[in-house]
């Protein structure tokens, strides 16, 4: 059991980070004439494709209301529209104009100087990480706290150390390969969820295993 003084130091170290990408972001979105919010629902619209604005919402951890007024103002300054949900025609959906995309591209969604701390990391501290993420982000999921996410342990396609290479353990059936933990993914374009017996099961292969009984893997 870890001290409780050394856990609240690890929640410090999240909640620096956060607010260095927080304040990176603000500065960055107000010199496009732009709220950290209106990123936000442009940058989800931009990984994700077109969605309601409640999904936005979630995804974004706000209220609708607030969701609905940013995207007002978006659709205001022609960076998205509306149209009808091709799988509801009673509901909407938010998808990005070329101008949304273009203001988008201007936008660098992680600040350099992080993806460079990042870079400097070893590659048993890089499994270390994504594997210490992957149970983060998947209890903050599991507990309601955030919107579910598009990671390689919730994926159907996802096979944990089923190859005998300690450096790529993994298989992904959607492509078909070998991977390792440092290229888990945890917002994967092709994700698709799996059967919550499906997932337990191999969430609990993959933990079974420590990175450091596979080498770097
Ligand atoms: S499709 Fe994406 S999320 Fe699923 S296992 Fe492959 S890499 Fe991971």
């Amino acid at each position: 059991m870890q001290d409780t003084g050394d856990i609240e130091q690890v929640a410090a170290g999240f909640f620096q980070v956060g607010l260095y990408l927080r304040s990176k972001q603000w500065r960055s979105a107000e010199k496009s004439g732009l709220t950290s919010t209106q990123v936000s629902i442009l940058g989800f619209l931009k990984r994700r494709g077109p969605n309601r604005v409640m999904a936005l919402a979630r995804l974004v951890g706000i209220t609708e209301a607030t969701a609905s007024r940013a995207i007002s103002t978006l659709q205001r300054k022609g960076l998205v529209e509306k149209s009808a949900d091709p799988d509801d025609g009673r509901a909407t959906r938010i998808s990005l104009r070329t101008a949304g995309v273009r203001a988008m591209s201007r936008q660098s969604e992680f600040p350099q100087t992080l993806l460079a701390a990042l870079a400097g990391l070893d590659p048993a501290e890089s499994t270390v990480l994504h594997r210490v993420l992957s149970k983060v982000i998947l209890h903050l999921q599991e507990t309601g706290a955030i919107e579910p996410q598009r990671m390689c342990c919730t994926c159907r396609f996802f096979q944990p150390y089923v190859h005998t290479d300690a450096f790529r353990p993994h298989h992904c059936e959607f492509v078909d390969a070998p991977f390792g933990t440092v290229s888990l993914r945890l917002d994967c374009g092709d994700h698709i969820q799996a059967d919550e017996a499906v997932r337990t099961q191999r969430w609990r292969r993959f933990l079974a295993v420590k990175p450091l009984e596979q080498g770097n893997s």
